[in-house]
């Protein structure tokens, strides 16, 4: 994706992308943290995204880059994927799910009623749930307590090194996914923040242009901040446990996708 900004001198455009984890389990198939844009916005941009959203972002419509081509390429059969566990419900996060019609998708309860309710909008498409996904959604006041996060819930069906951690702010059910690697857990934050020097401990700083995406798109700015300053002490304060990176910042996908 791009993000244009004429009115920003300088500045034409930034590349961002959107960062999905494929995670193979014992016994339990594969899963997927976030789905991207499928191959219904690919072929049928018109009829599936909202046109002012594809004028904002210029999303890159190649199906070599949805998740369901990205599977394969790494040799699975995509119907081995049997979860799919979602931050949000908009556009860029949701837009795979009818690429994996038989996975069952987890959610926080509230995000799932926003899209039902506010959908279609910028944000939330139908075409995305047409098909009757199997939704496991987790309503507030339960859970446990992670790291000073409070609610943070075990998914159904699938062991405990998967937790959703409500993490309101961007939309009314936003969450993080956190899954267990090991010693270590990788948290995605879905768009909790933009640009990595968001959680810089220092001084931080936002993106000029993924910003202006971060503002528009909010749905309480007190709430989202707050949970940013979570994140923020979460990541720098247990470096040594925790990982923590977001949906569209390039600089954190060269960095991850290095990695391993
Ligand atoms: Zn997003």
């Amino acid at each position: 994706m791009r993000v244009l900004d004429p009115t920003y001198e300088g500045l034409e455009s930034a590349a961002a992308v959107c960062h999905a984890l494929l995670v193979e389990t014992d016994a339990h198939g594969l899963v997927l943290v976030e789905s991207g844009l499928g191959l219904d916005s690919v072929d049928r941009p018109a009829e599936v995204l909202d046109p002012e959203w594809v004028e904002l972002v210029s999303p890159r419509l190649d199906r070599g880059e949805t998740a369901l081509s990205r599977v394969a390429e790494l040799g699975y059969d995509p119907a081995d994927v049997r979860h799919i566990v979602l931050t949000h419900l908009d556009v860029d996060h949701a837009g795979g799910l009818p690429d994996f019609p038989e996975a069952r998708v987890h959610v926080m309860a509230a995000e799932y009623e926003a899209a039902m309710a506010e959908g279609p909008s910028r944000r939330y498409r139908p075409a995305h749930w047409a098909h009757g996904p199997r939704w496991e959604t987790y309503g507030t006041g339960h859970g446990q307590e992670w790291y000073g996060f409070a609610g943070v819930q075990a998914l159904r069906g699938l062991p405990e090194e998967f937790l959703l951690v409500p993490l309101g702010g961007h939309t009314a059910g936003h969450a993080a996914v956190a899954v267990r690697a090991g010693k270590e857990w990788l948290v995605h934050a879905g768009d909790a923040y933009f640009y990595h020097r968001e959680l810089d401990t220092g001084s931080p700083e936002s993106h000029p242009l993924l910003d202006i995406v971060q503002l528009d798109s909010q749905v309480d700015a007190e709430l989202r901040i707050a949970n940013q300053g979570r994140l923020r002490e979460l990541a720098s304060g247990h470096a040594d446990e925790v990982s923590v990176f977001s949906a569209h910042d390039p600089w954190e996908f060269a960095r991850f996708t290095q990695r391993s």
